[in-house]
């Protein structure tokens, strides 16, 4: 716990053990000061400047450095299952460092915050039933992350397609953002056949548009998934590769359709708890600095409010995923459609 978010923690120090090491950091970096204060000579701002700055980068060397060996050192004794979860720490605590903002978006609620916790240390979250109410498969986290009955694996896909276009028409215009482009121009068409039989791709449309996203005068096509890279299927494949290996099916279905027609095609690969791909992380990268241009902020402050922005949109869904309700006897019983519903009232009235 007492880790930075990005070596597994969650950056509640431990005053006990920092003590001693933000003490020793204090005095050299009033070294100069002190000296100058002692001999009564002169005194250089800029060296004193100077000498703070450096002893607060040792510190935080040293800080750094003994986290990834204590991270080390669990990824040997904890096993693999539990060294592949701690690889993808790193890349996945945008949630934490966010200050809960209905204007910024921020907001989490207690439960989604205690859920993400207890996925993030390989816990199971307090509460869950024993079996799914779904398809009455035992209810593991597992399970629950990727049961496709209730359609929450939908709604999590489209939050997160949502987040992107609206973080995209912030960053060019509204007008310029499309959501579920077609791939192909004209109707019923698919991915392009490569050979006599071999169909491509089975989608003839991505996520989201956004028109002079990478270059000026093309359109960008995004297509997202978020998966579950812990899932039994993938076993001990490395986060990273799993996400990367899915990454480029997709731009083996979809990259060559789109280039001929002169677009660009970017995968945006998630994992459940947030871990961005790397072509994910460079299209995050080139909103933060569409904004700042725009806005006229830092790029490192916008690339945080991005990268934040879109770890949420994946992260919150968990809870609806692990809590939400699948029962499908209700949606048996009212009429599906207009037509259905027209139909019961003729049988009524005559
Ligand atoms: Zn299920």
């Amino acid at each position: 716990m007492s880790q930075g978010v990005k070596t597994g923690g969650l950056a509640l120090r431990n005053p006990t053990t920092s003590a001693p090491i933000l003490h020793q950091s204090s005095v050299d970096a009033c070294d100069l000061l002190v000296k100058a204060l002692q001999d009564g000579g002169r005194f250089s701002a800029e060296a004193h400047r100077a000498c703070v700055r450096e002893a607060g980068n040792q510190a935080r060397q040293a800080r750094l450095k003994a986290e990834a060996a204590y991270l080390d050192g669990l990824k040997v004794s904890g096993g693999r299952k539990m060294a592949k979860r701690l690889e993808r720490m790193g890349e996945t605590g945008a949630w934490l460092s966010a200050i809960p903002n209905r204007f910024d978006g921020t907001e989490f609620s207690r439960e989604e915050f205690q859920d993400n916790l207890a996925i993030r240390y390989g816990l199971r979250p307090r509460g869950l039933p024993e079996r799914c109410d779904g398809c009455n498969e035992p209810f593991s986290v597992e399970h629950g992350l990727s049961c496709k009955k209730g359609g929450f694996a939908g709604q999590r896909h489209d939050d997160v397609c949502e987040e992107l276009a609206h973080l995209c028409s912030m960053a060019l215009t509204a007008s310029r953002v499309s959501s579920e482009p077609e791939i192909f121009y004209g109707r019923g068409l698919m991915a392009a056949q490569r050979g006599a039989s071999e169909v491509l791709g089975d989608e003839a449309r991505g996520d989201v548009g956004a028109h002079g996203f990478w270059k000026r005068g093309r359109t960008t096509i995004f297509d997202v998934q978020v998966c579950d890279t812990d899932a039994k299927s993938y076993g001990n494949r490395e986060s990273k590769k799993v996400l990367e290996s899915a990454a480029r099916r997709k731009r083996e279905k979809y990259e060559e359709a789109c280039l001929e027609r002169r677009r660009d095609f970017t995968p945006m690969l998630y994992s459940v708890d947030g871990m961005a791909d790397k072509l994910a992380r460079a299209a995050e990268k080139r909103i933060a600095g569409l904004l700042a241009a725009k806005w006229t902020r830092q790029y490192s402050q916008m690339a945080c409010f991005v990268r934040t922005r879109m770890c949420l949109a994946v992260v919150r869904s968990n809870t609806l995923l692990l809590r939400g309700d699948r029962a499908m006897s209700w949606r048996r019983r009212a009429p599906e459609d207009g037509v259905a519903a027209r139909a019961a009232m003729t049988f009524q009235i005559q």
